[in-house]
């Protein structure tokens, strides 16, 4: 499951794009030039970096003629990326936390014992140093301890039921920049733990989504009707995380 921060736009550079002028510009902001055997020109504006995946052949200013063509694009995601950032996870004592769907009050307390409580208005981390670091330290082992109690004995339970359990090989976790969950094909799933931040029905489509991989690998319609079958409103899942996942962030 790819986290929607990851954008592209696939483009032809234009026939007539032979213009003096546009070659002559410069884009106000910094790309990556990554080259392969592609066949087509792409952009990809992740978080604040924008990336340029080229073919071989195409010049450097063939690329920057294209990059200035649609920099209002990039500009927008930029933009955009921006507000996103500026809305994601603030672990200082008074900062928010969205947690299981709403918006907490950050409250750090120094104790030589972790623990963290929620309350309808306050999420309280009791932490050795009263610090955003040392928070983040004890978020992240209070996060990963509930993931991994509730992460793979649903997965296997739901494999079992998918009569997919001898495909399931191992549940893992990881925190990735862009990917919620992944399946390989070799019946490895993986789990961002950061998901556990996440409303309990999001956790569930998302165990329902991996496993549906280990039937399905794509993103096909019967991918989709399988999900279906033990998820039927996987659509308001789907629209949450492209509303909100950003705000999971650490
Ligand atoms: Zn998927």
């Amino acid at each position: 499951m790819t986290h929607s921060n990851n954008t592209a736009i696939a483009l032809q550079a234009h026939p007539d794009a032979a213009s003096a002028k546009v070659a002559a510009m410069v884009p106000p902001f910094e790309y990556e030039v990554l080259r392969s055997k592609r066949k087509t020109m792409v952009v990809h504006v992740r978080h604040q970096h924008v990336q340029v995946r080229a073919p071989k052949f195409v010049s450097d200013k063939d690329i920057r003629e294209f990059v200035v063509r649609h920099q209002q694009w990039i500009l927008s995601k930029l933009e955009h990326k921006a507000g996103q950032d500026a809305q994601r996870l603030d672990l200082r004592d008074g900062g928010r936390i969205f947690y299981k769907g709403r918006s907490l009050r950050v409250c750090i307390v120094q104790s030589g014992t972790e623990s963290i409580v929620t309350t309808d208005t306050e999420f309280r981390i009791a932490t050795r140093i009263a610090n955003a670091a040392s928070a983040g330290k004890t978020l992240q082992r209070w996060l990963i301890t509930q993931a991994k109690a509730v992460l793979p004995a649903r997965t296997r339970a739901l494999a079992a039921h998918f009569k997919a359990d001898s495909r399931l090989k191992e549940v893992v976790f990881r925190k990735t920049k862009t990917k919620w969950g992944h399946c390989t094909s070799s019946g490895r799933i993986q789990y961002n733990w950061l998901i556990m931040l996440a409303p309990d029905a999001i956790i569930d489509y998302m165990i329902c989504h991996e496993v549906s991989h280990l039937l399905v690998m794509n993103h096909s319609a019967k991918f989709w009707s399988l999900v279906e079958t033990v998820c039927p409103d996987y659509r308001s899942y789907v629209k949450w995380l492209r509303k909100h996942e950003h705000r999971l962030w650490l």
